[in-house]
């Protein structure tokens, strides 16, 4: 298939398929850990081949180091340490650091897109 921008319906199908892979995840980790972890692979191949985000909602329940699918309270912790989210990874160790000022903008940021995406449809 040819490279650059995908049309419009293709991507929301690629979000879509995201959001089913990470849920999936989610669903499965307690029984099946390592079906998750490949479904966060999958997902993360849709991310690069359309050029599309991880949706927000789901970009903090994988590791950006193992890229493992987190699961808070059981192969992850969540901390606020000096006002930013500790997110740390329980199968590699890895911290990832949120600011949670950061956080607060990009939230905001996402409603004033989704706006957007509204009016533009
Ligand atoms: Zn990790």
């Amino acid at each position: 298939m040819k490279r650059g921008k995908r049309p419009n319906w293709m991507l929301n199908i690629a979000k879509e398929r995201m959001d089913i892979l990470f849920s999936l995840a989610e669903k499965e980790f307690i029984e099946y850990p390592e079906r998750s972890h490949r479904y966060v692979e999958l997902a993360r191949k849709i991310s690069t081949k359309y050029n599309v985000k991880i949706p927000l909602k789901w970009n903090r329940r994988y590791c950006k180091n193992c890229y493992k699918f987190l699961f808070p309270g059981h192969n992850s912790t969540i901390r606020l340490i000096n006002g930013e989210v500790n997110i740390i990874c329980g199968e590699c160790g890895h911290i990832m650091k949120i600011p949670y000022i950061k956080e607060k903008k990009l939230k905001r940021r996402a409603k004033i897109d989704s706006y957007k995406k509204r009016d533009n449809e």
